[in-house]
Parts: C-alpha cells; structure tokens; sequence
C-alpha cells in the first residue's frame, strides 16, 4: 500500500521524527536525519535492544568499537573483493539497477508460479555469479513482464559498496582506508580484549550498536534503504560443532524480541536464505511486513569460524579458545544477529500509524495516532493544565517536576484541551493528564488514554507510579 507508505513519510517529516538530510539544500539522495520526536524513538528502541541483548542475558556484553578501522580487516573479512551488488544500467532512461531488484519487480507482475520460478532460476544465477546468464533473464524477462519499448541493457558487472577515504594529511602518506559497512568486524578483532579482561567463557556474545555505511545502487523506500544507518549487531561465541543448536535458539529468540514489541505476529515472518554469503553455513531473515510487503529487519547468521580464523590469517595472531571443559584450543564458532535500526523504526512506525474517523451523525473528525507501546513512545506522559489562572499550571508544573527525573514529560498550557490531546496523539504519546479546578478539591486528575480515548479521574499522587509501571512492561 503505497499510499499509506506515503503518509507516514509525510507524517514523520510533519511531526519532526524524520527528515530529509540537507533538506535546505535541496537534500542528499538516500540520507535522513532524525527530528527530536525520531531521535527519542530511536533511541527507547536501541536502548531496549540494548538491555534485551546484555543486561538481560549473563553472558552477553556490548562494547563501542571505531568505525575507522585497520584496511587489511576489509581484506581479511572478504568485503574488498565480495562486498559488491551486481548491477546493470539500462542506456536508453540512464536508470542504473541492482539486478536483484530488477528481476523481484520483474516477478512480481508474474502469475505466483511462474515468479517463483524466475526467482529461482535467478538465485542460481546469482549464486554461480553468472553474469551473462543474469542478463539474459533480464532480456527474456522484458517482455512477459511488459517493461515497454526496447531495452537497451549494459552488461552486469560488479559495484562494492564500501565507501573509502584517506587517512593522514597528504604530505605524509596517506593510506586510504573505508567507513565500515558492518559493525560485526569491529566485534571480531576485540574477540581476544573481551575475552580475556572479561574472563568471558564460551559460549559467551558480544553485542555493539553504531552507524554503518554502504553506498547502495538504488538507494530508496525512505529509511528502509539508507547510504548512512545504523545497526545493532550480536556476535555469539561457541564451541565448534554447537551451531545448529545455537542458530535455532537465537532464531527463535529473537522472533520473541520482535513480538515484545507488540507487533502483530501474522506481521512477522522468517525468511531462509538460498544464496548464503561467503562466510555462512545457515542464515535467515526476520520479515516485517511493511506498507511495502515483507521485507527484512534483521538476519542472523551462522558465520562458522570464518571470520576469527580470517583475522587470524591476516593479523598473525592466535584468535584461540582455551575450553577447560574439554580441555581444547580451538578457534570458537559464531552465531550473529544483525539489525538495522533505521529499519525497526519505519518497523514500530508502520505497525503503530493508524489513521481513524471519528465522525458522528453531526460532526466530522478523524485522528491520526501512533499506538508506540509505552516503553517506545518519545514522550511518555503530556501534563495539561486547564486554564493558565487559578493556580493550575503551578500544580501542573508540581507534577511536570516530579515526574521529568523518570521519564520524558510534555508540558503545555495553550489551545483547547482537544486540539492538545490531538496533537499528542499524532506523536504518539500514551498518557496526557489534565489538572482543573477539581483537582484543588480533591486532589485527582483527568488522565487520558491514547488508544481508547477514554478518560477517568485518578489521584494525582498516582499518576506517577501509573506511567512507571506502564513503561516496564
Ligand atoms: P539487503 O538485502 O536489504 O540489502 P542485507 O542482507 O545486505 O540487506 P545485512 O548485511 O544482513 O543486510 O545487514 C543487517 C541488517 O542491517 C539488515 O537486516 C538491515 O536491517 C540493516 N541494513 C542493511 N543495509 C541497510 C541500509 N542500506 N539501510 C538501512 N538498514 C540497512
């Protein structure tokens, strides 16, 4: 549904989560930068991730490793010479394609057999990189597909998409080194630092979150595809030989983590890979359906031993395990999950924007709201008081007070409480409390609820601990 993909493009720029990079410069192609409502929402989701991945289990910790990085990690980790997306350009519009997302349009103009089978034949081509077959499927594929006129394609060849750069000033020699494309690498060559000044015993993870970059063929679909973006990586540490359990349990586990976040479970689904990366011996995505269809959010991997054993190789250095349980050294195996940050916010973003008619026989009215479950939301509580007199908005601002120490509180004063209440939905806050005269008598409030609209009078004292309970869970 495109045009529900549209809305919340246009509801994030509106309601400052997301915006164009360099906007006032008529922007940056595939770049975006996050408003103060996007950064909030970015950071509850990395910080949960976060706790999820370390805090949560006793044999997970997480570190915070450059992005600049030694070059010969790129050679070692095969990205140098395997990092690349075949593409082609088609000379007649000047358009430049992966091929991949090519022959997936292609196919899905197809009847769902005969899509399945385009798809399959180009993962076998694919996986033999055979170049001139990939470009004769295109060509075949054309016409059923009804791309119109004659197309005139390039050959298929071969795009890396590191992005590099220089490091040191010129006079003195500069080596050109690259932003890294993966955070994982930056886990593999402290494997030796963590274990040891941590006595980590196997099997044992470490977890890092950081920007990524990849200079994308086709960069589009708003955050889905970004040049920037950032990841949040798990690299889990085991005694070779132990994977297939390992791979299942943190396939499994992970699915759990996308369902604590309140989506939808028929919104969520696995996806096994046919053509493994140089370095797999199992992987599968986690599938969001997106406005856009099912598309991936996360991967994990069973990377085997090849990425210690290819430091190992090209650092000269033991990337060895002592396990005292069987009183062997070996080179441990890995078992990663991979999830793009960026594109767990579009994730949460789509699950939560509802767009709703609240007309009645007399009066037209519609919302827009974002259901974020609390733990998520930007602001997690809007403190209203009625008027601006009568000693309202110093109780209000009593509260605002006693509550901001905990958690991010939204103060105002101005407009109807309505268009306020309106205003907090769209930006997805949960909670909004009004303090009115009542309140002076009694010492209750009017709290509202996001989702149902209802509204009850709790004591003032409560609301507090309400908010902190609802924000745990
Ligand atoms: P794709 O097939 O979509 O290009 P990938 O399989 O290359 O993705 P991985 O290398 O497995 O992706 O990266 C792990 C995660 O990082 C992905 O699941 C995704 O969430 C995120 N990611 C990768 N590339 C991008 C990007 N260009 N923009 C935003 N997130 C990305």
């Amino acid at each position: 549904d495109q045009n529900k993909f549209q809305a919340i493009i246009s509801h994030c720029k509106e309601y400052g989560f997301i915006f164009q990079s360099s906007e006032i410069y008529d922007g940056l192609s595939a770049v975006y930068d996050y408003g103060q409502y996007g950064a909030e929402l970015k950071k509850n989701i990395r910080d949960y991730w976060w706790k999820s991945m370390t805090q949560m289990h006793e044999n997970i910790v997480g570190i915070d490793s450059a992005i600049f990085m030694h070059p010969t990690i790129w050679k070692a980790s095969g990205h140098v010479d395997n990092f690349s997306d075949p593409m082609i350009d088609n000379k007649d519009s000047n358009k430049r394609y992966r091929v991949d997302h090519l022959i997936e349009g292609f196919a899905e103009t197809l009847a769902a057999d005969a899509a399945a089978a385009l798809i399959a034949d180009m993962e076998a081509l694919l996986k033999e990189n055979d170049f001139a077959g990939l470009k004769k499927l295109i060509e075949d594929n054309q016409i059923k597909c009804a791309v119109s006129g004659t197309v005139n394609w390039t050959d298929v060849r071969q795009f890396n998409l590191m992005f590099s750069t220089q490091l040191g000033s010129v006079s003195e020699e500069a080596s050109e080194i690259y932003l890294r494309p993966e955070t994982a690498q930056g886990i593999f060559v402290n494997f030796l630092n963590v274990q040891k000044t941590g006595r980590m015993k196997i099997p044992f993870g470490i977890a890092q979150v950081g920007k990524a970059f990849r200079n994308e063929i086709v960069a589009r679909q708003f955050v889905f595809r970004m040049r920037e973006f950032e990841q949040m990586e798990m690299q889990f540490f085991i005694r070779p030989g132990t994977q297939k359990e390992w791979y299942a349990y943190w396939k499994e586990e992970r699915m759990k983590w996308h369902q604590s976040l309140g989506l939808n479970p028929a919104n969520l689904q696995y996806h096994d890979h046919v053509k493994l990366a140089h370095y797999a011996d199992a992987a599968v995505d986690i599938e969001y359906n997106f406005p856009i269809g099912f598309k991936e959010v996360e991967g994990i991997h069973s990377r085997t031993d090849f990425d210690l054993s290819q430091h190992q190789k090209f650092s000269g250095k033991k990337m060895q395990y002592f396990d005292p349980e069987i009183n062997q050294n070996y080179i441990p195996y890995v078992i990663e999950t991979s999830i793009g940050l960026d594109r767990c916010c579009l994730m949460i973003l789509s699950e939560s924007y509802e767009e709703q008619d609240l007309s009645t026989a007399d009066k037209q009215d519609s919302r827009v709201v974002l259901k974020f479950p609390a733990k998520l939301a930007p602001i997690k509580l809007a403190i209203f008081p009625l008027t601006k007199k009568d000693g309202l908005p110093e109780i209000a601002k009593e509260l605002m007070a006693s509550c901001k120490t905990s958690f991010y509180c939204f103060y105002e004063e101005k407009d109807a409480i309505g268009k306020r209440y309106r205003r907090q939905d769209a930006i997805g806050t949960p909670f909004c409390v009004t303090i009115d005269h009542q309140t002076k008598e009694d010492g209750t409030v009017t709290i509202r609820y996001r989702d149902t609209m209802e509204q009850e009078r709790i004591p003032l004292a409560q609301v507090k601990e309400m908010v902190m309970r609802k924000i745990m869970e």
